[in-house]
């Protein structure tokens, strides 16, 4: 049929004329594996999330979304099943650089600086702690591999792959679309300590903003009320998961084990949690309106 992608959480739709359908299901995935439990109705905060930010960063970049409406949608993606979780986009050429910014020092970033002093060969002051805040907000570009398992890259790398003058754009980009969407979580009580964007370009070779955008699945969420330096917080993320998997003894190798019942219902609770405090609202609401 028209599927021409299907990654470890979407589906990519061919729809004709330069149009594409992005359905993202439920999957969850951790360490480059799918987990084989969903986490239910994720698909929707992911989809209700990104759609959020899209419309609020259009005066930073142009972006993929056309739609998300079920009465917009070509069929058969204007089925009830769809609903919250579809949207028409803009098919762009990626680019093969993962925009990453960090914010704080956590993840590989701070494994990095441990060993290097720097993180992603930006140099940093001495003693920074866990978690602690940087001076500024770092562009720390991965290569997105065909493989699927992405590596952290430097500046000079990036430039070999896909020229200087895009690299310094994306950082550009990607630090102005850091700094709003962080200002903006801060103000209602979320940490943004990292994320990571993906962008393409269209048939003019103009740069657009795609995929996802500031969601649990791309960023670090920390509760702003439970955050300290020198100690890794809780957070409204993927990282519940992980901790999960970590305390299971599970070696990375697929297949990943199952999920019980209360860490897929923590899950659930933490990803609903973000997408009330970013926007204020109910998933719910989000799902009626594209109906
Ligand atoms: P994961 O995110 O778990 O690492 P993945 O990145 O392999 O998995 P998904 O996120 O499940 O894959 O699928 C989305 C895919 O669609 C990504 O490869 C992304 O680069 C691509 N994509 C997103 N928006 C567009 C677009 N507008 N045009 C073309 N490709 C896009
Ligand atoms: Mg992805």
């Amino acid at each position: 049929m028209s599927l021409i992608l299907h990654g470890k959480v979407r589906e990519v739709h061919d729809v004709g004329g330069d149009r594409l359908i992005i359905l993202t299901s439920d999957r969850i995935s951790a360490y480059d594996a799918i987990l084989p439990t969903p986490i239910p109705g994720k698909g929707q905060i992911l989809t209700g999330l990104s759609a959020h930010w899209f419309s609020r960063t259009r005066d930073i970049v142009p972006n993929h979304m056309l739609a998300t409406s079920l009465a917009e949608l070509p069929p058969p993606w204007n089925g009830p099943e769809f609903a919250g979780r579809v949207m028409l986009v803009r098919r762009l050429e990626m680019l093969p650089v993962e925009c990453v910014v960090r914010g704080y020092l956590a993840g590989s970033g701070w494994r990095d600086y441990q060993e290097h002093g720097s993180v992603g060969g930006h140099h940093l002051p001495r003693k920074l702690a866990l978690a602690e805040r940087l001076p500024q907000p770092l562009f720390t570009p991965a290569h997105k591999a065909t493989d699927g398992h992405d590596e952290n890259i430097t500046l000079g790398q990036s430039a070999e792959l896909i020229g200087l003058e895009i690299t310094q754009e994306l950082e550009r980009i990607s630090i102005s679309l850091y700094e709003r969407a962080a200002a903006e979580c801060l103000a209602s009580g979320i940490i943004l300590a990292d994320t990571k964007f993906e962008i393409g370009r269209d048939e003019s070779g103009t740069l657009v903003l795609a995929d996802e955008v500031v969601t649990p699945d791309s960023s670090r969420f920390w509760p702003a009320a439970d955050y300290a330096v020198g100690a890794n917080p809780p957070s409204f993320d993927k990282q519940y998961v992980r901790d999960w998997l970590d305390a299971s003894g599970w070696d990375h190798t697929p297949p990943a084990p199952a999920l019980p019942e209360d860490v897929v219902d923590g899950t659930r609770n933490r990803y609903r949690e973000a997408y009330r405090q970013i926007t204020g609202r109910e998933i719910n609401n989000w799902i009626q309106e594209n109906q």
